[in-house]
């Protein structure tokens, strides 16, 4: 059985109701989680701009104890490509089969403070974001990438219900259905 560790770093080995499950890329880090997301939504700040390199970021707030991540090794081949072949493995050359992979895979980016931002080493997925400590409504949460989570693409669990610094949102963007805009964080 892969490791389980839970958000504040204990290991943890019970089954609780899992109600999505993902993992990144290469899929070393796969997770799963326990209870509906607070909000889900798209984020227009320059954080979310640069770490993503697009014009905006789809993310979904969680309770932070509802998220456990394990560890394994990664997928030969992550790329779903018809031509993939084993030189092409998506691996690289950071685990051979002799390499134990744990939680020491997932990089962290920025400090608890000031927030922080933690990834996949092997293949650099954005995973976890912890949004820094003096924003309230993000104090017992863990923002997490929803394209890293399996089925979100048709998921209205994971509908976008805000949309946050929208003073830095896209002139060209259409508006959304179903989205409170707000100018900076949301506050609730
Ligand atoms: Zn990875
Ligand atoms: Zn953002």
């Amino acid at each position: 059985m892969a490791t389980i560790i839970n958000s504040t770093g204990e290991q943890d080995q019970t089954e609780d109701n899992v109600l999505f499950t993902g993992s990144c890329f290469c899929r070393a880090v796969t997770f799963t989680l326990s209870e509906l997301p607070m909000k889900a939504y798209l984020c227009h700040c320059l954080n979310c701009r640069r770490s993503t390199g697009s014009s905006f970021a789809y993310n979904a707030a969680f309770p932070r104890s509802a998220l456990k991540l394990s560890f394994q090794k990664p997928a030969r081949t992550a790329f779903a490509s018809p031509t993939a072949t084993g030189s092409e493995d998506a691996r690289g050359d950071a685990a051979d089969d002799s390499t134990a992979i744990d939680e020491s895979v997932i990089s962290t980016f920025g400090v608890k403070a000031s927030g922080m931002r933690k990834f996949c080493s092997l293949c650099g997925t954005r995973l976890l974001i912890y949004v820094r400590e003096e924003v309230a409504v993000m104090q017992d949460k863990v923002i997490i990438p929803v394209g890293v989570i399996d089925g979100s693409e048709k998921d209205e669990r994971l509908r976008p219900t805000a949309e946050a610094f929208c003073e830095r949102r896209e002139e060209w963007m259409p508006d959304m259905r179903g989205t409170e805009a707000f100018d900076k964080m949301f506050t609730a």
